[in-house]
């Protein structure tokens, strides 16, 4: 979390700490924090202060838009989704299947990209929704999202984007790339983890995931979390502002790290589009080593790295990710992904590539 937003949120558990929703003073006067980070989030993706509802997480965002669309469309029983999408869309996709839905999995050749003509034959009359991530949390592909955006509007089905690795590193602007529903989540660009928010278009049909209260204006049920949201208008502005400079200072160490491994150690292999990437991202697949006993010398030696979602860290599965890249080949299993922020140094990527060469020499023996 970034300091100047656990500054601006401290006042919220210390000073006014009532409850929004109250009819007194003390407490309703917090609604004026609550619509101001309103506006810093909604700016930070060019939406409408009115489109954002906050949410507990980016989880919560993703799977309230596909019930939405859903509930909005009872005869339509048909969702398309990617093989690549984060486990908050995939399972609770899953768990639709179980209820009786259709769900049709785009694949992804091997950079990651997906066949904008797969999407287009995907889709029937009896689709209700299209969920497509943005920038995909394991490898940093982009998807094509303004094409995806245009395709699903010109067939008239609504569509999700899960923006939630895109958000504060690259232009998110719902005006150019037309989404139905958009997520986010905050411990991604520098707010607290466990505050969200989802952009819901102005046209687009909506009922609750969580039935309760009438905060959020009906939309999402239970006391807010006011701290929180502030937090997350705070750094929503605050990435917007170093959008730019996050880029090209990140880009520019991660291009250094990655090119360093590939020509230092021996057998190994990008996972990914080389350009059509976010800037913070690398996979690579160390072959003949297995991710986890690469990860455990690397934590040894104090560098956290993952072999996949970190949701899924606790999972014995190799990337659904990297195997749906690459299925013919053992590189899920091999693979490590290194994330930056704009707080790394020169140093600690010359402490990675050498520690990383030594491990990956031990352990190939
Ligand atoms: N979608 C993507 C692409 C993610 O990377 C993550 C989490 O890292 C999520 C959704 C879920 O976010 P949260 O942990 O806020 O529920």
């Amino acid at each position: 979390m970034l300091p100047e937003v656990f500054e601006a949120m401290k006042q919220f558990f210390t000073e006014s700490w009532g409850n929004p929703s109250s009819s007194y003073r003390f407490g309703s006067e917090l609604k004026g924090a609550i619509e101001v980070a309103r506006g810093q989030v909604a700016e930070l993706i060019g939406a409408r202060a009115s489109e954002i509802v906050f949410t507990g997480n980016a989880t919560e965002s993703n799977n309230a838009a596909i019930h939405a669309a859903l509930r909005a469309n009872p005869k339509r029983r048909h969702i398309v989704t990617s093989q690549v999408e984060h486990s908050s869309v995939l399972n609770y996709c899953m768990a639709m299947e179980k209820e009786g839905y259709r769900v049709t999995y785009l694949p992804v050749d091997r950079e990651g990209l997906l066949k904008i003509a797969d999407l287009e034959n995907a889709i029937t009359d009896e689709t209700a929704i299209v969920s497509l991530m943005w920038a995909n949390n394991e490898t940093g592909v982009l998807f094509q999202v303004t094409e995806i955006a245009r395709l699903c509007k010109a067939r008239g089905v609504l569509y999700h984007c899960d923006a939630v690795q895109a958000a504060g590193k690259l232009a998110v602007d719902v005006s150019q790339v037309p989404a139905d529903y958009l997520s986010i989540t905050g411990h991604k660009f520098g707010a607290p983890k466990g505050v969200g928010a989802l952009y819901i278009h102005r046209k687009a049909p909506f009922s609750p995931l969580l039935c309760g209260g009438h905060q959020e204006r009906g939309r999402r049920g239970g006391t807010e979390n006011v701290a929180q949201i502030v937090g997350l208008g705070v750094a929503a502005q605050m990435a917007k502002k170093r959008l730019s400079g996050f880029d090209s200072k990140v880009r520019a160490f991660r291009d250094e790290l990655e090119i360093a491994i590939l020509c230092s150690v021996p057998e190994t292999e990008l996972n990914g589009h080389k350009t059509h990437r976010t800037a913070n991202t690398t996979n690579l697949t160390f072959r003949g080593v297995e991710s986890e006993a690469l990860l455990l010398l690397l934590d040894q030696a104090g560098i956290c790295a993952s072999s996949g979602s970190a949701c899924l860290a606790d999972s014995e599965e190799p990337s659904h990710v990297v195997k749906a890249m690459k299925p013919d080949t053992t590189a899920s299993r091999q693979m490590v992904r290194f994330s930056l922020s704009a707080a790394n140094t020169r140093k600690e990527i010359e402490s990675v590539v050498a520690t990383l060469k030594q491990s990956v020499a031990a352990l190939r023996g």
